[in-house]
Parts: structure tokens; sequence; C-alpha cells
């Protein structure tokens, strides 16, 4: 079971556990959320068009977002494998990554659901924000896209829980408790 998602709210630790997972598994870790702010820091074409709606909390639109996966599905690395970590986003990048994955000849083998509440999200942030110095982590753009997470990303599950591809894990506690949650459904 080698083709995954990570979903969950900002600050659930999809980043860290994603990491965890993409290293026990040995398959690349797809962050669409890195390739930006990497993007944005050697300050490429890329980095230019995603800068301004990254800092605001919206999403970058899926003119810019879409083919820059499909560019890094077909990449090598990813052919036996991969962990997506923030794409898709919505129902719609949900559909077309299918599409993707169709002409690839393969589809997602499993989505798992980090599970956090709100309050125990935004604290997290806002202590991340103190450490990483994200320009997407001032509290009124952390309430935005938590915001913007529940009205187009939260739609998302239904679609993979009706395909029968998506496993929730309780998101609260230590991250060593969090992954051995993640390490027992991969386990199955
Ligand atoms: P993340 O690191 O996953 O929290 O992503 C940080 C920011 O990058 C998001 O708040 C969006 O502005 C942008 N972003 C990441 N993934 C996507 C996506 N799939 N669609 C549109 N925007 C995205």
């Amino acid at each position: 079971m080698t083709r995954l998602l990570l979903v969950g709210p900002p600050g659930a630790g999809k980043g860290t556990q994603a990491k965890h997972i993409a290293e026990s598994l040995n398959i690349p870790h797809i962050s669409t959320g890195e390739i930006f702010r990497l993007n944005i820091s050697s300050q490429t074409e890329l980095g230019k068009q995603a800068q301004a709606y990254i800092e605001k909390g919206e999403f970058v639109p899926d003119t810019v977002t879409n083919p820059m996966v499909k560019d890094r599905l077909a990449q090598e690395d990813a052919a036996n494998g991969f962990l997506l970590d923030g794409y898709p986003r919505t129902l719609e990048q949900a559909k077309l990554l299918a599409g993707m994955l169709a002409e690839l000849g393969t589809k997602l083998d499993l989505v798992i659901e980090i599970m956090a509440d709100t309050d125990e999200v935004v604290n997290r942030l806002l202590k991340r924000a103190e450490i990483e110095n994200r320009a997407d982590d001032t509290e009124e753009v952390i309430r935005h896209r938590m915001e913007v997470y529940e009205e187009l990303t939260v739609p998302l599950t239904d679609f993979y829980r009706e395909q029968g591809i998506l496993v929730q894990v309780d998101g609260h506690g230590t991250i060593d408790e969090v992954a051995a949650r993640i390490d027992e459904v991969l386990a199955k």
C-alpha cells in the first residue's frame, strides 16, 4: 500500500507525520506547501505566482497548482509510491488527481485523515509561528485557513469515504503517539 494521501486541518501535524511515514515506507513526501515555500524563497516564477495567495491563507490557483503536481507525480521517484500532503485540497483537485493517476495507470490506495479540534490546532500553529516564522502563521491568517479547510477540504473526506479508502486517526497527543496510531493503520 504505497500511494497515500494525508489530510487534516492546518496544525494537525501533517508535515511531521508525513515525513515519518515517507521515511518508514521509503516513498517520496510530496508537499505542495513545501514546494511553494521553496520556490518563494528562491524567488522562481512559480514562487512569485504563489506568494501573495499563501501569505493571505488563500489557495494558490489551480492553474498553478495542478500542473506542478502533475509534473511531480510523473517523476521517476514517484513511480512506485508517494505520500501526498496538502494536495488535493478541494473536491475538484481530488477529481483531477484521480484523472492524473489514471493516466499513469494507478490510483490512491489510502487516505489518512488526522483529526484534531480547532482550539488545539490554532494553539499549535501559534507556537509554530514563533519557531518557524511562516508568513501565513499569524492568528488572523490561521483562522482564515481553518475556515477554508472546513469549507473546501472537509468535503474531500466524504469523496474518499465513499470509495472506501478513508481512515481517520486521532491527532491529539504527542507526535510519537500519533505516529504510532498511523503505523497501526499502515500495518493492516
Ligand atoms: P501547507 O504547507 O500544506 O499548509 O500549505 C501552505 C499554503 O500553500 C496553503 O495555505 C495554500 O496557500 C498553499 N497550498 C498548498 N497546497 C495547495 C493546494 N493543493 N491548492 C492550493 N493551494 C495550496
